[in-house]
């Protein structure tokens, strides 16, 4: 165990102890590589991320549930057992990041709370003037609805781009977007 849990929420900071002990009596090794992180330790994470140095994905900041305090990172050692732990946790009634993140752990739900939390606050155009347009609803559903056949929708404009846009949007969803 590293990264301090005390800033996690309640509801999720014993069940991260518990996965821990689960983990360590199992005969595996696990520890904390992240827990709840500071607007700014997120923006820092997201600009590695946009530029290619970092390996998973990561939320604008604003939008992550890091910064709620209702997500964490647990790497597994042996790394083949990480996805039995990330099932545990679902079993548990949690969310787990899956194949795409599989570090990350987070109550039922948070990410998407973060992410509509971020639009609410509409902190989309703060993020622009460093980030250009980050990837959103807003953008994905414009500039026609993707009813109106034969006007090509802004998912289909990135899916068959090779912009710098396009290039996150693959990252971000995975590789139904490249
Ligand atoms: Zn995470």
């Amino acid at each position: 165990m590293a990264a301090n849990l005390d800033g996690l929420v309640d509801e999720i900071r014993d069940a991260a102890r518990e996965l821990d002990a689960t983990v360590w009596r199992s005969g595996l090794q696990g520890r904390f590589t992240s827990t709840r992180r500071s607007h700014t330790e997120q923006a820092r994470l997201y600009r590695a991320f946009i530029s290619g140095r970092h390996r998973y994905p990561v939320a604008p900041p604003g939008f992550s549930a890091h910064e709620y305090g209702e997500a964490f990172d647990y790497v597994v050692v042996p790394s083949e057992y990480q996805s039995d732990v990330g099932e545990t946790w679902v079993s548990w009634g949690g969310t787990w990041g899956g194949a795409t993140d599989d570090v990350h752990f987070e109550l039922e739900g948070a990410s998407a709370r973060a992410k509509a939390m971020g639009e609410e606050l509409n902190l989309r155009p703060d993020l622009e003037p460093e980030f250009g347009p980050t990837p959103g609803p807003a953008k994905i559903f414009s500039p026609g609805p993707w009813w109106v056949p034969g006007i090509p929708s802004y998912v289909d404009l990135l899916k068959s781009g090779t912009s710098a846009t396009h290039k996150v949007m693959c990252k971000i969803f995975g590789s139904n977007w490249c």
